[in-house]
């Protein structure tokens, strides 16, 4: 095996076999995606006119009107709510995080709350949280208390893609006439919704007004990059609050489409989305990754996470005391589940995930252990990784 850059660097590569976890560095890129981020950093070139591009490019594989490249669903997520407050009027989007006397309410079903929210909420808007779920009886979200939350203050409706939500809040398209019919608009965190390609498009075709989608995970782009898909006037909007603004009014290149044409009394200045810089190099990898993602042999892909799995579960079965077999994810990746009773052989749950983190490769796995059971996602494994996980998890487990 050749020697890692993280080897160089005295740091130890992890087997990834949790998914697309970010804090395991994400996906891993196709050598596509490496070439075009080193063929992209050869060169200088204007951003607003790559980001123009890529909304088109986005546009094509998403359906939408338009589309912005991020560094990721979090800051695609901050900059789709910044939109909304502050759409094309150059005063608010100074003011920002300062939301006073704005529209600056977004409304978020309760069983929605997740940590990332905290992307929406850095732009100084209040969540207004909807649906009854305590006792005595918990029911479902409807669309007359979303309804009822609306107000001439609402900048946004948040909808997130959570499976833990579904048969507990209203849909997608349920959300969406009833926020339409209000003039708000719908932002749809669908971070970690693909696979299916499908859902590239769906969330789109269901209304949403703004998708964030992470380049970092599934679409197997650069780790920090993400993108967004929508509606032409709230993408302008947040391609002026992220791009640097560092520009004098007669020479700014974009003077003849936004001042004299009257839209914008000057350029904005620097704006709440400038610390989520993207590169030339990020940019033009999620375009290559997205290009592949569309392109790519979805029954060869599930092929190969299958004998992943397989690997794993029929190692595991020939150890006493552990049970192991394979269910799809809400992504319908295949996932091996391992299960052992942690009395018996003598190993609690997060004692194994940590044996597993701290050991020689270190290896991740999905879950903390918690009665015994973790679950392995082939979707970042190399080829011959299922196997070593397997030994290792046999070493550990039998008695
Ligand atoms: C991963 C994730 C995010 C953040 O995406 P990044 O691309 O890492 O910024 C946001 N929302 C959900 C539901 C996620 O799973």
């Amino acid at each position: 095996m050749t020697r890692t850059i993280y080897a160089e660097l005295g740091v130890r590569p992890v087997i990834n076999a949790a998914g697309t976890l970010t804090r395991l560095g994400g996906a891993i890129m196709p050598p596509e995606v490496v070439e075009a981020m080193a063929r992209a950093a050869e060169h200088c070139v204007r951003i607003e006119e790559l980001q123009a591009r890529a909304g088109e490019l986005i546009a094509e594989a998403t359906g939408a009107e338009s589309g912005y490249v991020t560094c990721g669903a979090a800051a695609g997520l901050l900059l789709s709510t910044a939109a909304c407050v502050a759409g094309l009027d150059i005063g608010k989007m100074e003011r920002l995080p300062d939301t006073s006397g704005m529209k600056n309410e977004v409304i978020i079903q309760r069983p929605h709350r997740n940590s990332y929210d905290h992307a929406v909420r850095a732009v100084g808007v209040k969540v207004v949280e909807v649906g009854w779920m305590g006792s005595p009886t918990p029911h479902p979200v409807q669309a007359w208390e979303i309804e009822a939350a609306i107000n001439e203050r609402t900048a946004a409706i948040y909808w997130p893609v959570m499976e833990a939500a579904e048969g507990k809040t209203v849909g997608l398209e349920g959300t969406v006439a009833v926020a339409h019919k209000r003039g708000v608009p719908v932002i749809v965190d669908a971070s970690a919704a693909l696979p299916p390609t499908t859902n590239l498009r769906a969330f789109v075709a269901a209304g949403a007004d703004l998708v964030a989608f992470s380049g970092g995970k599934a679409l197997r782009g650069p780790q920090a990059s993400g993108l967004l898909a929508g509606r032409r006037d709230l993408i302008q909007s947040v391609a002026l609050q992220h791009q640097d603004m560092d520009v004098h009014p007669a020479t700014w290149s974009l003077r003849a489409q936004l001042l004299e044409a009257g839209l914008l009394p000057g350029p904005p200045l620097q704006g709440i989305g400038r610390s989520l810089k993207v590169g030339k190099e990020e940019i033009v990898g999620l375009l290559t990754a997205l290009r592949l993602f569309v392109a790519r042999d979805e029954a060869a892909e599930q092929a190969m996470w299958l004998a992943q799995v397989h690997t794993l579960v029929e190692t595991m079965l020939t150890v006493p005391g552990v049970q192991a077999d394979i269910e799809a994810n809400a992504q319908g990746i295949p996932l091996a589940r391992v299960t052992w009773d942690e009395s018996a052989l003598g190993i609690q749950g997060s004692e194994l995930v940590n044996a597993l983190a701290d050991g020689d490769p270190p290896i991740g796995v999905g879950g903390d252990g918690a009665g015994g059971t973790i679950t392995i996602n082939p979707f970042s494994l190399a080829p011959g990784q299922a196997e070593v996980v397997a030994h290792r998890l046999r070493e550990l487990l039998q008695r």
